[in-house]
């Protein structure tokens, strides 16, 4: 917990501003990185979530399930960081949700 230096009072994040903190009781603000972190999410468990939101609404398109033979499944395409490389497609069988990637 934190103290204003100046009152006393008990510091607060600031509801505008929740990087600093601020005292309620004379308005003494001040940042402190040590004892405010906010931690978010890691940016792969953001985009795991998203491609689970969005999976349903994914285009369909004919291939075959290499688990259960199924023959239609969503597909996506997945860009790699460097723009070297080309672009990997990604399917996911509509039947048993296997999912797997093209190496075309
Ligand atoms: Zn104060
Ligand atoms: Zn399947």
């Amino acid at each position: 917990m934190m103290f204003c230096s100046k009152c006393g009072s008990i510091l607060f994040p600031d509801k505008d501003n929740p990087k600093k903190i601020k005292c309620s009781n004379c308005g003494y603000s001040s940042r402190d990185k040590k004892s405010i972190v906010i931690k978010e999410k890691t940016k792969d468990s953001k985009k795991i979530e998203l491609v689970d939101k969005t999976i349903e609404t994914l285009p369909k398109t004919e291939a075959e399930c290499p688990k259960c033979g199924n023959k239609q499944a969503f597909y996506w395409l997945n860009q790699t960081r460097s723009g070297d490389e080309a672009e990997t497609q990604f399917f996911m069988c509509v039947k048993c949700k296997h999912r797997w990637r093209s190496y075309d």
